[in-house]
């Protein structure tokens, strides 16, 4: 059976910051490409929450702006009559009596509350829930990212959600891990004999996982200078990409099963911290240069201040210390106005131990596999084949190359469709536990702290390049060079 045609129970979902970036850009649009294709029950609402002072059909209407590109314009009218709005300061008194009463009391009808909001709401969002009582029964909530900026602030929200709703309630979303390729990621590692006995530090040289954007950081600066590339990229997404490729094979697909294997890599992590800060990691910020053709300027520009020490590009080698992956390096690289849009993960395996080929043959690359997570989603087995033809043996490095759309001939769905779906059927493997969260952060806040302690500025990158030259430094001297194909 298709995911797009599996049921749903009817549902209310309510938006907070339903006018919002997220709101209105990823998380309708995901809701509307669910409902044509039939998965949103007709007696299904979903309910905008902003202050703006808005009425179902202003909502609609602006709504409407940001989907009438997607399909016929009839389909989206009917999907707009699930859709609600109603004015609420989250931080007030006003406007929480009318919100009670709109969704009513029906603890068996599946809630989902989505807090897309600045995560300082959520604690307000959450005990006026508590108080009018609408985390009972079948509630959910769904956490934003970014959930704290340190251990201790994550642990707030996460005291003060856990006051009004359990763990089995709440969902952090991590939308990296709705992703197909990364659904497939398991898929292919324990759906098939081949790689799992290759999976380990007898086989495997090296990781690489990159997140590259060409934007810089645009009007998000005022967050995104408080945040910084480790924060705002390491610390979750790559850090779950990172638990996805090394985990233990879970006993199953249970949520519990595979966030526990997941918990145990970030256990494992060996910590960056004063010691080895400087040899392990490398931060950069962009100055101005060329992006996508067009000259950009720098980040002090184009954050009005040139004394930030925010990194907008990391850099650095992981390890994990267990049996699996001693010894295996994982190097993780992300930045702003990097030369193109990616995200993939590259396994790359060792050499052959000896080679029977003669030097006029071409040398003998070794296999790596390239997961792609966007654009076009996808993953490429590299090998070495024998050149066609005559002329005598020629070694050629080809990819087996599997890009989903073409595979398919289907445009592979947004994460954010697959993991609303998750929420409502109340299904958590694809978010984060709060223990992870925590193990993130325990081992994410010794590399802030070390950076702030050395008291350096991140290095400058030239706009359009792939960060500073530090960051090729710190990959070649281990003999091993960024996955070009990704370049
Ligand atoms: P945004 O564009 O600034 O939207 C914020 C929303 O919250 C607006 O609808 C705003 O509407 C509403 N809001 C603000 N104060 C409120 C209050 N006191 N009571 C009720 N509603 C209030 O932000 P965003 O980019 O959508 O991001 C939302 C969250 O998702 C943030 O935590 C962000 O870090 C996270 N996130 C965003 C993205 C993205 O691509 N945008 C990606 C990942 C995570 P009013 O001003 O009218 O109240």
């Amino acid at each position: 059976m298709t995911a797009s045609s599996q049921s749903v129970e009817p549902f209310d979902l309510v938006i907070f910051g339903g006018t919002g970036d997220l709101a209105v850009r990823k998380l309708l649009p995901a809701l509307f490409h669910r409902f044509l294709d039939g998965q949103i029950p007709a007696s299904s609402r979903i309910v905008g929450i902003a202050r703006e002072a808005l009425d179902d059909n202003g909502y609609r209407a602006q709504l409407r702006e940001a989907l009438v590109g997607v399909c016929a314009a009839a389909q989206l009218d009917v999907f707009l009559q699930q859709v609600f709005y109603l004015p609420l300061d989250a931080r007030k008194d006003e406007g929480w009596d009318d919100f009670a009463a709109f969704i009513g009391n029906q603890p068996d009808h599946i809630r989902v509350f989505y807090l897309s909001t600045s995560p300082e709401l959520f604690v307000d969002i959450c005990n006026r829930l508590g108080q009018y009582k609408l985390n009972e029964g079948a509630s959910r909530v769904v956490l934003e990212k970014p959930i704290g900026r340190d251990l201790a602030s994550a642990n707030q929200i996460n005291d003060a959600v856990g006051k009004v709703f359990s763990e089995s309630q709440t969902f952090r979303i991590d939308h990296y891990l709705g992703k197909e390729t990364v659904q497939n990621l398991l898929v292919l590692r324990f759906g098939n004999a081949l790689f799992e006995p290759l999976w380990n530090s007898a086989h495997i040289d090296h990781v690489q996982i990159t997140v590259a954007e060409t934007l810089g950081v645009g009007h998000r600066g005022t967050y995104y200078d408080r945040a910084g590339a480790l924060r705002d990229m390491v610390q979750n997404h790559m850090l779950q990409l990172l638990c996805m490729v090394a985990m233990e094979p879970p006993s199953s697909l249970a949520p519990d099963a595979v966030r526990d294997e997941k918990l145990k890599v970030l256990h494992s992590l060996k910590p960056i911290d004063d010691s080895n800060a400087a040899q392990l990691t490398v931060r950069g910020q962009y100055r101005a240069g060329v992006a996508e053709g067009a000259s950009v300027p720098g980040y002090p520009e184009e954050l009005g201040n040139n004394k930030s020490n925010t990194e907008t590009f990391v850099a650095l080698k992981a390890e994990i210390a267990n049996w699996r992956w001693a010894g295996v390096p994982f190097y993780l690289r992300t930045g702003k106005r990097l030369p193109s849009r990616v995200s993939e993960i590259a396994v790359t395996f060792k050499p052959v131990p000896h080679s029977i080929f003669s030097a006029d043959a071409g040398t003998l690359a070794q296999n790596r596999l390239v997961l792609r997570l966007q654009p076009d989603e996808g993953v490429k087995l590299w090998l070495t084949i024998k050149h066609p033809g005559p002329g005598g043996l020629r070694l050629r490095h080809v990819p087996l190359d599997m890009s989903f759309a073409e595979a398919f001939g289907v445009q592979q769905p947004d994460a954010y469709e697959r993991l609303l779906l998750d929420v409502v059927r109340g299904n958590p493997t694809l978010f984060m536990r709060r223990d992870e969260v925590e193990a993130a952060w325990r081992w994410a806040g010794p590399i802030l702290a070390a950076w702030t302690a050395s008291g350096e500025a991140p290095r400058p990158y030239t706009a359009g390049s792939w960060g500073p030259s530090a960051a090729v430094a710190l990959i070649e001297r281990d003999g091993h060079t960024w996955n070009e194909d990704s370049e």
